[in-house]
């Protein structure tokens, strides 16, 4: 399916009524269903001490805003895999996908009108490999302890759900799944 609640049927193109919005519609032409639902994601937070990693994201007319590395999965992707992918690809590390632990999974309203289900893994920097450099889409890389971020007048992406804006958050729920692991 698509990332956005559909406007035509994918079988005939016709008009879709909506039957269960924003998840269920149905073609008022051939009947068949057209199901929207939210789109896999995978973030890893990586721990270094009481410092966490997080990536620059060039978002357009906002500066200083940070996120953790991730990103969606791809069509045959297992979640562990994608989440060390996007770690790959954006920070340098590498990791092995069964080193990583889960710590929180949850869907929310990304932007207007799309959902996307969000699955955080965490792992220790020393369980991690590679050399750490911003890849192609961060504008930069750094470990962050959440007092450094905030006195930074730094923030995290508003593209994640609000109750996990906020560096403590991630690093306490990280530490604890870690250390129970
Ligand atoms: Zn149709």
């Amino acid at each position: 399916m698509t990332n956005k609640p559909p406007e035509y049927c994918p079988h005939c193109g016709g008009e879709l009524a909506a039957v269960d919005p924003p998840t269920v519609h149905r073609c008022e032409d051939c009947e068949e269903f057209a199901f929207y639902n939210p789109t896999p994601a995978a973030r890893v937070a990586v721990v270094d001490g009481d410092e966490l990693l997080l990536c620059e994201v060039g978002v357009p007319g906002v500066a200083d805003t940070w996120e953790t590395p991730g990103g969606r999965l791809e069509a045959d992707e297992d979640p562990p895999v994608a989440a060390a992918r996007e770690l790959r690809e954006e920070t340098g590390l590498t990791v092995d996908p069964g080193a990583l632990e889960l710590f929180d999974a949850r869907s929310y309203e990304s932007v207007p009108d799309q959902y996307t289900t969000r699955l955080c893994y965490a792992v220790d920097r020393a369980a991690t490999g590679g050399q750490l450099q911003a890849g192609a889409e961060p504008d930069g890389v750094r470990f962050w302890s959440a007092a450094a971020f905030a006195d930074s007048g730094m923030a995290l992406s508003d593209r994640q759900p609000a109750a996990t804006r906020d560096l403590s958050w991630w690093l306490e729920g990280a530490r604890a799944t870690l250390d129970e692991a």
